[in-house]
């Protein structure tokens, strides 16, 4: 499927283009009030974007509140760009060409892809690993130019992934913190992290490799697939901070996770739960786009 940044500019071009969109995904079945969950409404159009008033309790809400946008001062059409490059588009894009691209300084769109992928990070979060799993620690090596720095850059993490006969694959590569030497054996403790966060309780087959480096032709998939994610994240972002590793494991992850789905799938998939007022309790929308294979 193709995707076209040109297209959906000028499809989303000004905020009453977007305001249908995202009134559906906000609230997929119709509006109601976050108060009293009353259904009916006045709108309110005195502000940039309109104020929906509970009939019945007076409650005022936005389309916004609660979401990641909540309170910014960026119009609705380029939050949802960036959502839909990050969701959409083969490659990522960093702060300072998109900071070019929609016309904002350097903080704001370093600001709005943090909050995107943080949205990403928290959709990963309601999504365990389940059915038959296998996972295995991997060494993560920051871009570094000098050898002796190598150890001090190198950190543990663990992927994992389902595995299926019948449809995609789910992956997960999450830091382990409680690892402290990469080379060494996966801890018991870091194994027991990922598996309570990560892994559904219920799941009938867990395959757990405990050390880093496995011999060529064992698990392929599992075995080649953090590196990739790697050369990707010192690719796209020279120069990665450990405090923003995980977010870009996780946003590699989910360009993966989704290609099952055509762009304007994985784009409402992220807009939905960007919406969400607390985006960890409400599962219902990206459950309903999201059937991984088991
Ligand atoms: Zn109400």
């Amino acid at each position: 499927m193709k995707v076209n940044i040109e297209q959906f500019q000028k499809q989303y071009a000004n905020e009453s283009d977007c305001i249908p969109l995202v009134f559906r995904m906000k609230w997929p079945t119709g509006y109601h009030c976050p108060r009293c969950a009353c259904a009916a409404f006045y709108i309110i159009n005195t502000r940039r974007l309109p104020l929906y008033e509970c009939r019945k309790c007076g409650h005022q809400t936005s389309l916004t509140a609660g979401s990641i946008m909540d309170k910014s001062r960026t119009p609705l059409h380029k939050w949802l760009l960036v959502m839909y490059i990050v969701s959409a588009c083969k490659t990522s894009i960093n702060a300072v060409h998109l900071a070019k691209l929609i016309a904002v300084t350097y903080k704001t769109a370093w600001s709005m892809l943090n909050k995107v992928r943080r949205t990403i990070t928290d959709l990963d979060h309601t999504i365990l690993l389940s059915g038959h799993i296998e996972a295995k620690p991997d060494i993560y090596t920051r871009r570094i130019f000098h050898s002796t720095e190598t150890l001090q850059r190198e950190q543990s993490v663990i992927v994992g992934r389902t595995k299926s006969s019948t449809g995609p694959s789910y992956y997960k590569i999450k830091l382990a913190p409680t690892q402290l030497d990469p080379r060494k054996p996966l801890s018991q403790a870091a194994e027991d992290e990922f598996r309570d966060t990560h892994i559904d309780p219920a799941a009938t087959h867990i395959d757990i490799i405990r050390k880093p480096i496995i011999p060529w032709g064992s698990h392929p998939q599992l075995r080649q697939f953090a590196p990739a994610a790697f050369q990707w994240m010192n690719d796209t972002f020279h120069g990665i901070s450990a405090s923003m590793a995980q977010s870009y494991m996780d946003e590699y992850c989910f360009r993966i996770n989704t290609k099952h789905l055509t762009p304007s799938q994985s784009f409402e998939l992220l807009l939905g739960h960007s919406l969400t007022p607390n985006l960890a309790k409400d599962l219902a929308y990206s459950n309903s786009l999201l059937k991984w294979a088991m």
